[in-house]
């Protein structure tokens, strides 16, 4: 999964380079505004380049079509440094979208006004910026949008005809208004639908995160306990072991047994025998330290990892373990319950063993534990 500053458009996934992150920032709300105004860069150049060919062509004036360009890239600088400084982050919607689709409308009033020849052009601009940003913007805007759009064409046309820089012909521009009216209501309701698909799309796809996380948390914990399951801690081993293998540190595993489980079970019943594991996994963890992880190994046996640690501080922690388990008052959670008590086998891992090897002779260690009465920690040194 990428790290929030990754830079998913970048070829191959590959890390931003200084010159992006120059150019985009490092927040990554403000790389997405700004990566989202650049695309606007599209349509905003080729229009222009399309009305610099009429100039060539002869059907427009160069100097209005300079004026409008020049408006145009001066709006899109003026909204990249107010993202690109981090303004854009302290407003409710960081994203300006609406401010962009008003800025754009201006535009294109602009253009309406002013490119006689053109201004259909003008209108099937307005299409695309509706299209564009439309669905990202609340329904509240969407009408306010809606309603400044043939506002600011119709006064801006006016203004430019008194000024004497349009000319106004009446029937024309009632066709083409109309043209306008007809069709920005159907792009407004087209993208109020793909407005409710992407706000579907993205409550969707946090669902789906949402229950991702919880499945791979699931995926890693013993059903019954709570613990690390065994499948995560052989993973974790191996890691742990290519680690030493780099840093030449070597870890420890202990493997704790309940003794006499059975008998529980015989004596009080499976669920109670459940409730011992329970417990037993309620009692040891807050005793251990933060890089240590404790699997149920299986049964009523327990995994110990302590990564980069000698034995002689994991006897004491086990020590500390067993006298947790003393302290406890059995006898309270079940009447009649003996204290439980567990015997564990210890050593440390060698870089030349594989993990399987290590774990034999943890059994080992155990089964002397076993055999030498029980409620103790055996320690075995590498052969
Ligand atoms: P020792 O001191 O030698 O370890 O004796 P023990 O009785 O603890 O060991 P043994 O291997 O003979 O018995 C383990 C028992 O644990 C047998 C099995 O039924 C029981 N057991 C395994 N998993 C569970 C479980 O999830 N819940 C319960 N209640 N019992 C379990
Ligand atoms: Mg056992
Ligand atoms: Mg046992």
């Amino acid at each position: 999964m990428s790290t929030s500053h990754d830079d998913p458009s970048l070829p191959g996934g590959a890390h931003p380079t200084a010159a992006w992150s120059w150019l985009l920032g490092t927040a990554p709300l403000t790389r997405q505004a700004i990566k989202r105004l650049g695309w606007l860069l599209a349509p905003y150049g080729f229009s222009c380049s399309v009305l610099g060919i009429g100039v060539l062509m002869g059907l427009l004036p160069g100097w209005k079509v300079a004026l409008l360009a020049s408006c145009s890239f001066t709006g899109l600088l003026v909204f990249y440094g107010l993202m690109r400084s981090g303004w854009h982050l302290r407003r409710r919607e960081p994203s300006l979208a609406y401010a962009r689709v008003l800025f754009s409308v201006c535009c294109v009033a602009l253009a309406y006004a002013l490119l006689e020849p053109a201004r259909g052009l003008a209108l099937q601009y307005l299409c695309v910026i509706l299209v564009f940003d439309m669905t990202r913007l609340t329904t509240r805007q969407v009408r306010m949008a809606a309603m400044l759009t043939p506002v600011l064409i119709v006064a801006t046309l006016v203004a430019a005809w008194h000024l004497g820089l349009a000319s106004l012909d009446f029937n024309t521009e009632v066709v083409n208004l109309a043209m306008a009216a007809v069709m920005v209501p159907v792009l407004l309701i087209v993208s109020g639908t793909a407005r409710r698909v992407r706000r579907q799309m993205l409550e969707t796809r946090a669902e789906l995160t949402q229950a991702l996380e919880r499945t791979q948390a699931l995926a890693i914990r013993d059903g019954l306990t709570g613990l690390y399951n065994r499948r995560h801690l052989q993973q974790r081993l191996s890691e742990e072991l290519q680690r030493q293998r780099r840093n030449h540190r070597p870890f420890c595993v202990a493997l704790l047994d309940i003794d006499h489980f059975k008998l529980i079970n015989d004596r009080h019943g499976h669920a109670v025998g459940d409730m011992v594991l329970r417990e037993v996994a309620r009692l040891l963890p807050p005793l251990l330290p933060p890089t240590a992880l404790l699997a149920r190994w299986g049964g009523e046996e327990f995994l110990l990892l302590m990564p980069d640690t000698a034995p002689a501080p994991v006897r004491e922690l086990l020590e500390r373990l067993h006298q947790a388990l003393a302290r406890e008052d059995w006898h309270a959670l079940v009447e009649g319950m003996t204290p439980v008590t567990f015997s564990a086998g210890l050593c440390q891992s060698v870089a030349t063993d594989e993990i399987h090897r290590t774990l034999e002779r943890v059994d080992q260690a155990l089964y002397e534990a076993k055999a030498t009465g029980r409620n103790r920690t055996v320690t075995k040194e590498p052969a």
